[in-house]
């Protein structure tokens, strides 16, 4: 998504652009394959903002008609959320929220003390000014919402709301970037999915660089980047023996694969390799593709949560009961809960899959590579189909095949160092002014990607990072030009 983004923005801008991806197919995290009719995403994505975010804005940036533009599909309900008493139905249209509110009130049994302290927080929430939100950037989710309350139950549920998307615990979110993401989400109301499947997105802003004039070459891994000299030329060298030279390269990998593995630390100012080495990225997941015989689930989106251990209820989780979960995926432990996001492409989009035929794409925590697993890989797969047979019952008996994306299988396919599912976490000592630049202190060296710049959930923090990196080579080109 970054580096589609800053090709796009660059051709278009008539800068002369060769794209370099180290996989037969583009797309990187929202890439897919083919199977059996199929078409299946390589991740497991819902898009928070569709074209009203940066997806949209870079598009009408490069002179997209509205015709020519991926196509976003809302459903009529955000997602539904099982492992409760009940499930619940979050609905997309404002119009029905106070029903759903009263369900929710229902549902969780809130007492009037817990729904007066939500109501204060959320007032909060969508009256800060900007600039009221910066201050939050550096304080933590947890540390937002104990303002308003210090019922254990209640700060679990709101911090897994707050910050479910950031694939982190609450209690190390910022809370700045949380209540800007959270707020942008509903006021553009416009959470979806492309027609096309994910792919659609990059592969769009790609074919529209190529009608500038930019190159693609794919299967080209770029193994080595040797920063600008006095010609201010940097050159790249790819596995497949390729050599290129450019005035500036965008590079949409980590910044630590970047800056650790093709560039080398020791081109860096001590500081600058110091802080990319202390960098955190965020988890990751197991993900299960699983092709149903007809259309079992009549939802875009389920969200919910399977307990392994008898009494441990999902909404009755106390904060000690988050903080030991975390804890367990942290130790590499498949953890007592398994929380499960399931998206349904075909919902969106019937012609992902043979006629008749629905698609799902679910996921589960999972820690990243850095972590030694002290259960088997196979372990974490089998627990989340344990979680899908518990919370999906509707889709036993009608599975056509599953296929199990492992955090290493990610990995081997996205290139990022650990496998991360957002390579620079937006934690508090990584958002805000003190993300990481898109300009690196080298020169004629950019990052785009969810590695830095940018605000935003996953897919479009990394397109923003992407048209950002694009705007810093054209400043960059036109002052060496002056
Ligand atoms: C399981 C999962 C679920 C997610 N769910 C959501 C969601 O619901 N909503 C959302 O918005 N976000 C979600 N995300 C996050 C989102 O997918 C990413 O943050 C975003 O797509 C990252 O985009 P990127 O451009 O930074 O990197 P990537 O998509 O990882 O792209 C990097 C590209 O660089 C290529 N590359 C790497 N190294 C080299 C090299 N040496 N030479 C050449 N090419 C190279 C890769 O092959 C790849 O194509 C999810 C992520 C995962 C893993």
């Amino acid at each position: 998504m970054g580096g589609s983004s800053a090709a796009a923005v660059l051709a278009h801008a008539g800068l002369r652009v060769l794209l370099l991806e180290k996989n037969p197919r583009l797309g990187g995290s929202c890439s897919y394959y083919q199977k059996h009719g199929f078409r299946i995403d390589f991740g497991t994505h819902m898009f928070s903002r569709g074209p009203r975010g940066p997806i949209g804005e870079v598009q009408r940036r490069i002179g997209l008609s509205a015709e020519q533009q991926v196509r976003f599909v809302r459903a009529p309900t955000i997602c539904q959320v099982r492992g409760l008493p009940k499930p619940l139905v979050v609905p997309a249209s404002p119009w029905r929220l106070p029903a759903f509110a009263i369900d929710l009130i229902r549902t969780l049994r809130l007492s009037p003390r817990e729904v007066f302290d939500s109501g204060r927080l959320f007032a909060a929430m969508f009256t800060m000014t900007e600039a009221e939100i910066a201050v939050w950037d550096r304080r933590t989710i947890e540390q937002f919402i104990l303002r308003y309350t210090d019922n254990p139950r209640l700060i679990g549920l709101l911090g897994l709301l707050l910050g479910l998307y950031f694939v982190l615990p609450f209690w190390t979110v910022s809370a700045g970037e949380a209540i800007w993401c959270f707020r942008q989400m509903v006021r553009d109301n416009y959470v979806s999915y492309p027609l096309g499947g994910s792919s659609a997105i990059p592969q769009r802003l790609c074919d529209a660089a190529v009608s500038h004039g930019a190159t693609i070459r794919c299967n080209a891994e770029v193994v080595r980047i040797e920063p600008a000299g006095g010609d201010r030329r940097a050159r790249i060298a790819t596995r497949q023996g390729a050599q290129y030279q450019a005035r500036a390269v965008v590079c949409t990998t980590s910044l630590k694969d970047l800056v650790q593995r093709l560039i080398g630390a020791e081109h860096f100012p001590a500081r600058f390799a110091s802080r990319v080495d202390g960098l955190r990225s965020s988890y990751v997941a197991v993900q299960c593709k699983i092709a149903l015989r007809r259309n079992c689930i009549s939802h875009g989106c389920i969200v919910g949560a399977a307990s392994r251990v008898p009494g441990l209820k999902p909404h009755l989780l106390s904060l000690a009961d988050y903080r030991r979960i975390f804890g367990e995926l942290e130790q590499g432990c498949v953890p007592s809960v398994m929380p499960l996001y399931c998206q349904v492409p075909t919902f969106f989009d019937p012609s992902l899959a043979p006629v008749g035929r629905q698609l799902l794409s679910v996921c589960g925590v999972a820690p990243t590579l850095d972590v030694s697993l002290q259960q088997p890989e196979r372990v974490w797969a089998e627990t989340l189909l344990q979680a899908i047979d518990q919370l999906l019952p509707e889709t036993r008996g009608e599975r056509l095949f599953i296929d199990t994306i492992s955090v290493r299988s990610l990995g081997s396919w996205i290139g990022k160092v650990n496998a991360p599912a957002i390579s620079t976490a937006q934690t508090t000592d990584q958002v805000g002014a003190r993300r990481p630049s898109v300009r690196l202190p080298v020169q004629g060296i950019y990052a785009a990607g969810d590695g830095a710049g940018g605000r935003g959930v996953g897919t479009e923090l990394a397109v923003a990072s992407g048209m950002l990196a694009a705007d810093a080579v054209l400043e960059d080109l036109a002052r060496a030009l002056i």
